[in-house]
């Protein structure tokens, strides 16, 4: 089967998830342009691109106009851990909100489909469970988490009026936690944070009682889900729910840590953040009928990947600083 080639853009392409993206599009054979402010990626997540013709990036912030041409649009630019949205509140909201209106304004012009990155959280604290796209959320608009979920929201809703409005094609993916190599090693999320103090041999640090739940996915099965959405017809807007179901407990997914890094790290309690989610597990029941997708990778497995991962930057760090 031939491919047709397309002109892609990538924002937040140097993070976590859009590092990953920029790489799987391009062994897709399509010209793939990124476009990243380093607010919270790094060029070493892309460094391994730079050679390819194919590949092109541009330091720029998305909460300003971009003018290129190219033919879809990945809107992923956005930090987000908690420790990095909550650093400049302000900006993590222009960045949502602004960048959103940014982005589809070059779809508009482009007449380009454009798909959103948008999350969980826009279910807040949920009182439905597991989460199906049709429930509206639970979300404090004034607390700390405030300016990351009614930043995605508000995205998620020029996203909708921009298609009845204009008659643009939108894609909005609600993605739930997802984990891998290429995690900051500081971002303070949990499975980065938990991977790093097992390696170090640190206090494991469980916020709350450790009950709260969470459902993680490995970040290759997220990706296939990401461009599987993208690849519907126009009739398909989304939001769909794009993360693994099977949900655990944070004291469960530290113990799986220690067991698989032979950690001899002992487990401490911290206080809970404020509007801390109780509970998140995605319904993936219309991803499943529309696109096919499901998660393939198993979190064991995910972990053995993400773990030899942050060993080897542990390992390169060390290097760097021995050298000094
Ligand atoms: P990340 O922080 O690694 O990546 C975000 C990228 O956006 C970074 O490279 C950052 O430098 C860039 N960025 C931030 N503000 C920008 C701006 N104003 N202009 C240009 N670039 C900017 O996070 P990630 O985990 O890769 O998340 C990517 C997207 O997926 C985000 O929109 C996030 O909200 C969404 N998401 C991720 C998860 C997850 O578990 N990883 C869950 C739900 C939603
Ligand atoms: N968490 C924890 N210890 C940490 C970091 C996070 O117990 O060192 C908890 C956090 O309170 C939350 C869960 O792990 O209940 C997931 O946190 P993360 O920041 O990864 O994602 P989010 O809260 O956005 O789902």
């Amino acid at each position: 089967m031939s491919i047709v080639s397309k002109r892609v853009l990538v924002t937040g392409g140097a993070g976590f998830l859009g590092s990953h993206l920029c790489e799987r599009l391009l062994s897709a054979g399509h010209d793939v342009l990124c476009v990243d402010n380093y607010f919270t990626g790094r060029r070493s997540n892309v460094a391994h691109l730079l050679d390819n013709p194919r590949f092109e990036i541009m330091r720029h912030d998305v909460t300003f106009p971009l003018y290129v041409e190219v033919d879809e649009i990945y809107n992923l630019a956005c930090p987000a851990s908690p420790v990095h949205y909550q650093h400049d509140p302000v900006q993590t909201t222009k960045t949502s909100v602004h960048g959103a209106i940014n982005m589809l304004g070059l779809a508009k012009r482009l007449r380009a489909k454009i798909l959103q990155a948008s999350t969980s959280e826009v279910y807040g604290d949920p009182v439905v469970h597991p989460q199906t796209e049709s429930y509206w959320g639970n979300v404090n608009p004034i607390g700390y988490r405030s300016c990351y979920d009614e930043g995605k929201r508000c995205a998620e809703t020029l996203f909708f009026d921009y298609h009845r409005q204009h008659n643009l094609r939108i894609k909005v993916a609600r993605i739930f936690n997802t984990y891998g190599p290429r995690m900051h090693p500081q971002d303070g999320r949990v499975v980065s944070n938990f991977i790093m103090q097992a390696l170090a041999g640190e206090p494991i640090t469980i916020y709350g009682e450790g009950n709260q739940t969470r459902s993680f996915c490995y970040v290759d099965d997220l990706i296939s889900g990401l461009i599987g959405l993208m690849e519907t017809g126009d009739d398909i807007t989304g939001p769909m729910n794009i993360g693994n179901p099977v949900e655990m407990t944070i004291k469960e997914l530290a113990e799986a840590v220690i067991d698989l890094t032979g950690s001899r790290s002992k487990l401490v309690h911290e206080p809970l953040p404020s509007d801390d989610p109780v509970q998140r597990r995605p319904d993936i029941g219309f991803a499943r009928s529309t696109i096919g997708w499901e998660p393939k990778v198993a979190l064991r497995d995910g972990l053995k990947r993400t773990i030899a991962y942050f060993t080897r930057l542990r390992e390169d760090l060390a290097k760097v600083e021995a050298a000094q």
